[in-house]
């Protein structure tokens, strides 16, 4: 903990150092900066042609993305004690997060943690599938892949507005679940482990109107390795 006294005394120890080097004097005055960082892609801007462009995932990564974790980091700037969670534990108990940020924190934490999941289980990976127990599951609730995808492409048809649809286990249970805006399924005891992002930012460059197209092209680019191994993760 900073105190009045031990402030000073570092600006003390801070001004001898700048006599001796800049750097010191920097590592021994820097407050400690919020935790958030944009996480990097992972994989090339051009990935996922043609289903996703590669303009529409620059933008999305380096512009939309960004951004919510600017202003997630402004909204945590407030309250210093939620400095040290990750984003899943702010989510997980949004309902205890001081009230003036709260909503800063569902729309903007949200879009950071929303996105990161989203980029993670993105590959170019026609004609691939679910396997395993994942893939169990699904037959067992959806009765077959094929209708798990009619499904979820349906869902996503159906949100009005934006938003996402999820693919979210809780317990072993799956289900297919929309949000809107940037509501995450952790704050309702979810566990996300797919989800389509349906704001028109996510698509209207290559698709305009025709989210149709989007979403059947979605089909395209899931990386059902990783989403097999966050359905293992939730059920534990
Ligand atoms: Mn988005």
């Amino acid at each position: 903990m900073i105190t009045r006294r031990t402030a000073v005394q570092q600006i003390s120890l801070a001004s001898a150092a700048l006599a001796f080097g800049g750097a010191m004097a920097q590592a021994q005055t820097e407050a400690p900066a919020p935790a958030f960082k944009l996480p990097p892609l992972g994989y090339d801007y051009d990935a996922l042609e043609p289903h996703i462009d590669a303009e529409t995932m620059k933008i999305h990564h380096d512009k939309h993305h960004a951004a919510y974790v600017a202003k997630l980091n402004a909204a945590l700037a407030k309250a210093p004690d939620l400095g040290s969670k990750s984003i899943e534990d702010i989510l997980t108990s949004l309902v205890s997060t001081p009230e003036g940020i709260r909503e800063d924190l569902r729309n903007h934490g949200g879009g950071h943690f929303n996105h990161t999941l989203f980029w993670s289980t993105l590959k170019k990976a026609e004609g691939s599938g679910p396997e395993g127990d994942l893939l169990k599951a699904i037959d067992k609730q959806f009765a077959s892949f094929a209708k798990w995808q009619e499904s979820f492409s349906d869902t996503a048809m159906k949100v009005f507005g934006s938003g996402w649809v999820w693919l979210v286990a809780r317990g072993s249970k799956l289900s297919i679940e929309p949000t809107p805006n940037q509501d995450s399924p952790l704050t309702t005891g979810g566990t996300p482990l797919l989800g389509i992002d349906v704001w028109e930012h996510a698509y209207y460059l290559k698709y305009q109107n025709r989210r149709a197209d989007y979403v059947k092209a979605f089909q395209n680019v899931i990386d059902w390795e990783v989403v097999g191994a966050n359905y293992k993760k939730a059920i534990g």
